[in-house]
């Protein structure tokens, strides 16, 4: 994911790198170039002008810092400004205490409504609380019989009518959920392929007439400045309280990222990582831009290893790679984890050191892993132990057993070597340095 707008960004900032001196001409032509790249990344025009105009003046309101190089000083500032355009976020959900909280699902057709709030009745679920899924989505002929499948996998309770009144479905569901103790009620409403008066005016029917707590628009983030111009136009007629935005596990360019909190005002709470019910997120500014800059989503990965990895034996990976001593063997356990973690090529992308990066454009993921794999266990326990004995014959032999040419085992090695560099260097590093050190 995000790869268009690494690439630009990445190429933008380094063309600054090397400048020992911070001039205006110099920065002029950074700026510029990353302007082209939020504008190839589908960020909205307004967004990126806006956008270039506060790290310009950032900068410039910084240039007495004369000991920091040009490079260190523009992408120190450019991730502050990221984190600022796509935050501040509070990706809690309050509920109410006494009565139900009614969550108000809205979004255009196959932006990923039904699925999303299956994933967020999950999480919910998951928090200890008692939600009910509604299905008021009387537009999309299959929508009802969707979520009643989402309600059964989750061991959810559905309520559905057949009915034509979405107005009435959601009036009877809150008696539901009164009778039933259920303390969130989260309702499906219809979309349509575009925003419409219609669509409009049943979501507003149902705004006033069921009062919801929260509005959720649901974004398909892979839809660039179509899902930023949908928000503005539902977001005027419902004032929303939160966006979440699905696919970004597919969208290479993260304009809609970038631009929805600026156009809108309105913050994105979650993100949508992949089809399946867990794959839900809370929306981290500064994860994502730190992704954006390349430097892989430390805390993100840390998350997720934490569901997967027993504690006591993450400590002991973690102590390995701060001194180094990270190594082949170590990688094969950490590959096998991964295994059971979920989208692989959304893990890897996490990784620091751009392990992400190992994998190329249109590689799939699992099949990639595959050939890691096999050059791993090709190996004997002392090679990965000591990738330096391995030379010309020993490759060989690996690349042999593992049906790949010489040089892949090669390039496996030396991006292993890179990895574990930087993961020891970053290891006492803060987060802003470590930035640095990735991009600078
Ligand atoms: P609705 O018409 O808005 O209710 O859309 P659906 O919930 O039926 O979703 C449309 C399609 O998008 C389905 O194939 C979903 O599996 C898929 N989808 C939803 N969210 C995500 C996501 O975060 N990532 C990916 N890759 N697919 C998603």
């Amino acid at each position: 994911m995000f790869e268009t707008i690494q690439q630009g960004l990445g190429s933008a900032l380094k063309s600054l790198r090397g400048g020992t001196r911070f001039t205006e001409a110099n920065m002029r032509e950074g700026l510029r170039s990353v302007r082209r790249a939020l504008l190839e990344a589908d960020v909205q025009l307004d967004v990126a002008n806006t956008f270039v105009t506060r790290v310009e003046e950032a900068a410039l309101g910084r240039e007495v810092l004369k000991s920091v190089r040009p490079s260190e000083q523009i992408v120190q500032i450019v991730y502050e400004e990221l984190v600022n355009l796509m935050g501040p976020v509070d990706s809690s959900i309050r509920l109410n205490s006494g009565r139900p909280t009614v969550l108000m699902m809205c979004g255009l057709q196959g932006s990923g409504k039904t699925t999303t709030c299956g994933k967020l009745a999950r999480m919910l679920h998951s928090q200890g609380q008692h939600p009910l899924l509604v299905a008021a989505d009387l537009q999309r002929p299959a929508a009802i019989e969707q979520l009643k499948v989402l309600g059964e996998q989750l061991g959810i309770p559905v309520h559905f009518e057949d009915s034509k009144n979405p107005v009435s479905v959601c009036q009877n569901a809150m008696k539901v959920a009164k009778s039933q103790s259920r303390n969130v009620v989260i309702l499906d409403t219809a979309g349509r392929l575009h925003v419409d008066d219609e669509l409009m005016k049943e979501l507003e029917q149902i705004d006033r007439k069921v009062g919801p707590d929260q509005c959720i628009l649901v974004a398909d983030s892979m839809t660039g400045q179509d899902a930023v111009q949908s928000a503005k136009s539902f977001n005027d007629a419902l004032e929303l309280d939160a966006v979440i935005l699905t696919k970004l596990d597919g969208d290479a360019r993260g304009g809609a990222a970038l631009s929805i909190k600026e156009v809108t005002g309105v913050p994105i709470k979650f993100v949508g990582m992949g089809e399946k019910l867990d794959a839900l997120e809370p929306f981290r500014p500064d994860g994502m831009a730190s992704r954006i800059l390349g430097m892989g989503d430390v805390l993100s990965l840390v998350e997720k290893a934490q569901e997967a990895i027993d504690e006591e034996e993450a400590l002991r990976q973690q102590e390995k790679m701060e001194r180094g001593k990270f190594d082949l063997n170590d990688f094969r356990t950490q590959l096998e984890r991964i295994g059971q973690m979920g989208s692989m090529r959304s893990l890897l992308e996490m990784m620091p050191g751009g392990l992400g990066n190992m994998l190329g454009e249109d590689a799939d993921p699992e099949q990639e892993l595959k050939r890691v794999r096999a050059m791993l266990d090709s190996m004997t326990p002392h090679e990965r132990a000591q990738p330096d004995v391995i030379g010309a014959s020993r490759r060989r032999r690996i690349a042999l057993g593992s049906g790949v040419q010489p040089h892949e085992v090669n390039g496996l090695i030396k991006q292993f070597e890179q990895m574990r560099g930087v993961m020891k260097q970053m290891s006492n590093m803060s987060m802003m340095d470590r930035m640095k050190k990735l991009v600078g």
